[in-house]
């Protein structure tokens, strides 16, 4: 009976656009507030520890605004727009041959106890369906609640990232196995430096980063 009625509902349920509240092309954003977007081309934005690090977009406007509702404002069905905007873009990297774990950048407990849920991991699961590779958000720990970095300069955000993650060794993947790691944000990519840096510690050599977008100016 339950099925029935979600069917029903689904049939006469229009998705509205959380950026302009247009209703016209039946999406949670809009063809013409998604051309707003500011994408960068499909090339290695930089380089951290040797991996390859990729950002899909600017982090200004239309962005900025789907990584604030995601995040902080409980707009969970977000998550599905920045998934495929992240495996659109990496399907143009035309690095799908290999076969990944997709890595979520993982939060401290006392943070998801606040916002009641990692948006990472949503996307995590939602880039898992699209893209058919498994996703893993056991294995990267938070050990240390950090403060924002947003506010810091670089050499803070260096020195309050430090030493923030681990490793679950019950849920580790195989040493062989292409990582690729998730984050909404790359500034200064510290927070990366880390979580790579960790991996290279603990013998795995195939990873790159994706992300969402990046600030034009981040040092
Ligand atoms: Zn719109």
């Amino acid at each position: 009976m339950i099925k029935i009625l979600e069917k029903l509902l689904n049939l006469i349920y229009i998705k509205v656009c959380y950026f302009c509240g247009s209703q016209k092309d039946d999406a949670l954003i809009c063809t013409k507030c998604y051309s707003k977007i500011h994408f960068l081309p499909p090339s290695v934005n930089r380089k951290i520890n040797n991996v390859n690090v990729y950002c899909v977009a600017i982090y200004d406007g239309i962005i900025k605004e789907l990584v604030k509702a995601l995040k902080y404002h409980g707009k969970k069905q977000l998550a599905s727009v920045v998934a495929d905007l992240l495996f659109k873009y990496f399907l143009s990297l035309n690095l799908d041959k290999k076969e990944f774990i997709i890595l979520p950048v993982p939060i401290h407990k006392l943070r998801k106890r606040e916002r009641k849920y990692n948006h990472m991991d949503l996307v995590a699961r939602e880039f898992s369906i699209l893209s058919k590779y498994k996703y893993n958000d056991k294995f990267i720990l938070r050990i240390k609640d950090t403060k924002k970095q947003y506010n810091l300069k670089k050499q803070e955000r260096i020195l309050n990232i430090k030493d923030a993650f681990d490793i679950d060794e019950k849920y580790m993947p195989d040493k062989s196995q292409w990582l690729l790691i998730i984050d909404d944000i790359t500034s200064t990519g510290t927070t990366l430096c880390e979580i790579i840096k960790l991996l290279k510690e603990n013998g795995y050599e195939n990873i790159i980063a994706l992300t969402l977008a990046t600030p034009d100016i981040w040092n």
